[in-house]
């Protein structure tokens, strides 16, 4: 049993992103008057990340346009940062981290809200990852006009760092070993879609491509494919997923999912790990999936936002259970497109108005019930599409697609 939090209580948060720092506001919206610990290893003062594949790399925004909060808010909250301070263990039973300067802290409550580490190929040599600020520089200063970047990976940051690059007038090859490209994100109908607007936008892209390895041949980067294609530029990136950082959690002797169910670290519903006043929440934590049943695990911004948020107040004590359709959106050339649910390539789709003209809205539907949409130009569907899953709601097809009638007529009563 931990004991409840007192005024002298000391919550440590590990990791400065979205999920830590919305953590940290929540705790403090839900009533805990003690020490707020946040623990980051970048030095930035904490940032959004998305940005980071879009308007940074194409230097339409500074680093410090894209800031969580200003840097005086930290004080206003009471909330003690520190940044370029990596945690480098932590012990689950004497409720103690150390840093990376070899100092201990003792902690009533803690927050893993750890992130993700940019997946490396295995045999890969001269080629770079974007993830955060710091991978920026040095990769936007080779992104001049007429450069040649080859991206290993179309899945979303991959993607819309190919459109990114096009924008500032680079020559981009973009590599994917599905045969569709944002195929974890969405299913075929809508994968060809986007194979249209690479095209269209000039980029290369080139699917069912195994990389095999990628060698620096000192100016030039050589990638090569299992069946023998090859292709080379001097820069390239890959952009193959990420993994949960999990480390500090493993060696604690925390739960952590396998990977056939998303790795990660196992929570609850209030984001409590395997072991009583230890918490995981946003991209690292793998959850239990309220309308699905079975656990997951998210890498959308919106999830480590709120989820972030709900796990704080349930550190301070509140019953804040968190049980949210996930929703993402990404940006790639002039296109924003969202996404809600599970949307997969198994289940029935219905479309409201046209993939052609980019203006359409496709509905997902499992056994009868929806379970994901996805939208180009009509937002408003998709949020309410997301409703309609959290409730539930049954729905009448021919209403749905049937661009005459308001879409609150597909409710069936
Ligand atoms: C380039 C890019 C573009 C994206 N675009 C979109 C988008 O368009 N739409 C969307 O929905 N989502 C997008 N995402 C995903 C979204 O940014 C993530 O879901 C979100 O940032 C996750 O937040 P988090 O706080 O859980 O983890 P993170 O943002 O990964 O933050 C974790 C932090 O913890 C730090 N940390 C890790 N270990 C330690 C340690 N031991 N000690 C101290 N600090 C530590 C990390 O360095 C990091 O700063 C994008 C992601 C990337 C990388």
């Amino acid at each position: 049993m931990v004991p409840l939090p007192t005024a002298q209580s000391r919550a440590v948060i590990v990791g400065a992103g979205i999920a830590g720092v919305s953590a940290a506001a929540g705790m403090r919206s839900a009533g805990w008057d003690g020490e707020i610990l946040l623990i980051g290893d970048e030095p930035e003062l904490p940032y959004r990340r998305p940005p980071v594949s879009k308007e940074i790399i194409r230097g339409d925004k500074t680093a410090d346009q894209i800031r969580i909060k200003p840097e005086n808010w930290y004080e206003q909250q009471a909330i003690g940062l520190r940044r370029e301070t990596p945690v480098v263990a932590l012990n689950a039973e004497a409720h103690t981290v150390r840093l990376a300067g070899g100092e201990t802290i003792s902690f009533d409550r803690l927050l893993l809200a750890t992130g993700g580490i940019a997946r490396q190929m295995s045999d890969a040599k001269g080629a770079r990852t974007l993830r955060t600020l710091a991978d920026v520089p040095r990769l936007k200063s080779q992104l001049t006009p007429g450069q040649h970047l080859i991206v290993v990976g179309a899945g979303l940051i991959g993607s819309e760092i190919a459109a990114s690059a096009r924008g500032l007038g680079c020559e981009v090859t973009l590599l994917e070993t599905a045969s569709l490209p944002l195929p974890r994100l969405l299913p075929p109908l809508l994968g060809q879609m986007y194979v249209d607007l690479h095209k269209r936008n000039g980029t290369e892209l080139h699917t069912d491509v195994t990389v095999m390895n990628i060698i620096d041949e000192g100016g030039e980067t050589v990638v090569r494919a299992a069946d023998g294609r090859a292709w080379s530029a001097p820069v390239v990136v890959v952009a193959i997923g990420m993994d949960p950082a999990t480390g500090l959690a493993d060696a604690a002797g925390l739960e952590i999912a396998s990977p056939q169910s998303g790795g990660g670290i196992v929570v609850d519903t209030h984001g409590q790990t395997s072991i009583p006043g230890i918490y995981a929440a946003g991209d690292v934590a793998n959850m239990p999936n309220a309308v699905l049943g079975g656990r997951h695990r998210v890498e959308h911004w919106q999830n480590a936002q709120n989820h972030g948020t709900a796990v704080g107040k349930a550190m301070a004590g509140a019953d804040s259970a968190f049980a949210e359709v996930p929703w993402c959106w990404s940006d790639q050339y002039d296109i924003n497109l969202q996404v809600t649910g599970w949307p997969q390539s198994s289940h029935d789709v219905l479309v409201r108005g046209s993939i052609d003209a980019h203006d359409f809205c496709a509905f997902f539907f499992d056994d009868g019930a929806l379970i994901g949409a996805v939208t180009i130009g009509r937002p408003g569907n998709v949020r309410q599409a997301r409703k309609w899953i959290a409730a539930g709601v049954r729905l009448r097809p021919e209403a749905l697609v049937d661009e005459e009638a308001a879409l609150a007529d597909s409710v069936i009563a």
